[in-house]
């Protein structure tokens, strides 16, 4: 069996072992004789997987008592109309850092006002902006953020505060460090960047944020509905969550989020020492301050060699560190089942080549 070095940005490296143990139970799901997605949703067998998958959510984020997590269809994508679909009546507030943020500022603007709190585009998203520098205007709805920006590698190392409701998008770093869920009165993330598949968002929703509800809205495109009927009011997607679960496991298995946290700063280190001891070689696109222990973006000298880079790098069975082709470049992604040798053979590969041109 070859397994290469996987830097992709999403989907992306899943845990070696949660592999194995999912390929061991897949024609057999907990001694029913049929696999995780040959059974009911609707079984005993399905909800306590469900139930427990919950479960282990709730106590690797410590999420409190007055918070429902869900599971939803449709990918990060989809939240980037929801959230503004019940939540947007007068105006939105957005925290502009990347890609993903501006798509979600557009999409949402179909229901009503939205507007930059603070925002770093003009700097091609190279920072995440300062406090000092926000400004939210009367009447906003909510003000909405992401946590880790995927495209330009950089990532809110802690996170503001606001007199009105604050959301996050957490698709590319949730699970990934420890999190105090009460700061947010809404979390999601799609899983494919760090917890399983892609197909399903895990929706963390405050009980009161659901008194906010704005609009009468398609039964689907309502969080209650996912809520007062757990995620089961159609077919969930049910091998998406039974992999969640599995990587929840793995998680709670090694320590947990605080472990998790440590071990990707280690691994991201020894990346970014690669690029801060290359002498100008490689340029990292992020400020020092605000770089991402996920997506870790960076350019060479030149396109030319830049693609040399990426080629010499497949080469060595480094697979996935072309940039997003909006921005180019070059991009690591170091998400939790990235490695720690995988950080080493990344960073060894690129003082060889710095040498070798
Ligand atoms: C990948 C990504 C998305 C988009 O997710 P889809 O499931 O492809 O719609 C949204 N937000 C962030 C932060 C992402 O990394």
């Amino acid at each position: 069996m070859k397994r290469v070095y996987n830097f992709n940005a999403g989907p992306s490296a899943m845990p070696l072992e949660v592999l194995k143990e999912v390929q061991d139970e897949f024609l057999d799901f907990n001694g029913t004789g049929m696999s995780i997605v040959e059974i009911s949703h609707r079984s005993a067998a399905y909800q306590a997987m469900q139930d427990d998958t919950v479960a282990m959510l709730k106590k690797l984020l410590a999420v409190p008592d007055d918070y429902h997590i869900v599971f939803i269809q449709g990918g990060g994508s989809m939240q980037f109309t929801m959230h503004a679909a019940n939540f947007l009546k007068t105006r939105g507030g957005y925290l502009n850092t990347g890609v993903w943020s501006n798509k979600a500022m557009e999409a949402a603007s179909f229901f009503g006002e939205t507007y930059e709190v603070a925002s770093s585009k003009a700097d091609g998203f190279s920072y995440i902006p300062k406090a000092d520098t926000f400004a939210v205007k009367e009447g906003t709805d909510y003000v909405y953020m992401t946590s880790n920006n995927t495209i330009h590698g950089t990532e809110w190392k802690t996170f503001p505060s606001f007199d009105v409701p604050l959301f996050c998008d957490m698709s590319s770093d949730f699970l990934s460090r420890p999190v105090d869920v009460k700061q947010f009165d809404f979390i999601y993330a799609g899983v494919q960047k760090n917890v399983g598949p892609a197909g399903v968002v895990v929706a963390i929703i405050k009980d009161d944020l659901l008194k906010n509800v704005c609009r009468d809205l398609p039964v689907m495109m309502q969080y209650k509905t996912y809520v007062d009927h757990d995620s089961t009011y159609n077919t969930p997607p049910v091998f998406n969550i039974y992999f969640v679960n599995k990587v929840s496991h793995w998680l709670d298995r090694n320590g947990g989020l605080a472990a998790m946290a440590k071990c990707n700063q280690e691994k991201a280190a020894i990346v970014y020492d690669a690029i801060d001891s290359s002498d100008g070689f490689y340029r990292g696109h992020a400020a020092v301050d605000s770089r991402s222990l996920m997506n870790v973006t960076f350019n060479l000298p030149t396109p030319d060699l830049e693609a040399q880079f990426i080629a010499a790098a497949a080469e060595q069975d480094l697979i996935g560190i072309k940039g997003h082709r909006s921005i180019g470049g070059c991009r690591a992604s170091i998400y939790n089942a990235v490695t720690e040798e995988g950080c080493r053979a990344l960073a060894d590969f690129m003082k060889d080549f710095h040498k070798k041109h």
